[in-house]
């Protein structure tokens, strides 16, 4: 799963996502992965410049 630690809401992961829905914003922040719905690419991860994803095993 993918933790969410401390999101600015800058928007990049919901950008490269390519699951529409898995990320779920609210205010711009994120407050919830679907994973149900994610795919496991970890694009978001790789892509948030804040390192407020991070992979949680
Ligand atoms: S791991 Fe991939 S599919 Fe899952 S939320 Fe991140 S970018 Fe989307
Ligand atoms: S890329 Fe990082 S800081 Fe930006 S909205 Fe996503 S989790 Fe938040």
């Amino acid at each position: 799963m993918i933790a969410i630690l401390g999101c600015q809401g800058c928007g990049t992961c919901s950008r490269v996502c390519p699951v529409p829905g898995a990320i779920i914003r609210n205010g711009g922040k994120v407050v919830k992965i679907d994973m149900e719905k994610c795919k496991e690419c970890y694009e978001c991860v790789k892509a948030c410049p804040y390192g407020a994803l991070v992979i949680m095993d």
